[in-house]
């Protein structure tokens, strides 16, 4: 379709970052093209509607430039998933394994309830542990998950499978 290639056109591959043998995906270009962005935030935004969600969860840190303006769009919330130790607030606290050593990422602990519905929004999904840990984030805070949405899948690392058992019948969507 029209998005996916205006999409696509705008991601630039980076050779040997950030490590040797390891093809990054830029988002960069499409951030800076008005037309990609607002295509992409409207893309995200009816998927945040679509999914019933009461509020949009961005990863830190593309998930914070994708995700807020889906939220604004949406008319929903935005909350961020930050890196241990940048919230101020009490929190609750996922750590997951990487491949070399762990991570842990956290969210405001009322930021989150019992009523809440949340999309969460990231740019790529890898490996899907980043996305894991925060599926299983937003439970724990007692939230209901309404779907993952990320702007591209490498579909190669398998992270929709990974993903299957956590996400528990609520959608993936890769634009
Ligand atoms: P995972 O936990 O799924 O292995 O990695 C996903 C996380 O790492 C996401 O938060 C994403 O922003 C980042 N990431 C991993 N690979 C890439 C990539 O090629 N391009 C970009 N932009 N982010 C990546």
């Amino acid at each position: 379709t029209g998005i996916e290639e205006l999409l696509l056109s705008r991601i630039r591959d980076v050779a040997d970052y950030p490590a040797p043998g390891v093809l990054f995906k830029d988002i960069t270009p499409l951030l800076a093209d008005p037309a990609a962005f607002t295509a992409l935030t409207d893309a995200l935004a009816g998927i945040a509607q679509s999914s019933g969600a009461t509020k949009v969860v961005g990863l830190e840190a593309r998930g914070f430039i994708l995700g807020a303006p889906v939220a604004v769009r949406a008319g929903l919330g935005f909350i961020p998933v930050r890196k241990a130790g940048k919230l101020p607030g009490a929190t609750l606290g996922q750590a997951y394994d990487l491949e070399y050593g762990s991570a842990e990422i956290e969210v405001h602990a009322e930021d989150l309830s019992a009523d809440d519905r949340v999309l969460v929004v990231d740019d790529v999904l890898a490996t899907g542990g980043t996305a894991e840990a925060s599926l299983q984030l937003i439970r724990r805070a007692g939230a209901e998950v309404a779907g993952l949405a990320v702007l591209m899948e490498l579909g190669f690392l398998g992270g929709r499978a990974r993903l299957e058992p956590t996400l528990a019948g609520a959608p993936l969507e890769a634009l």
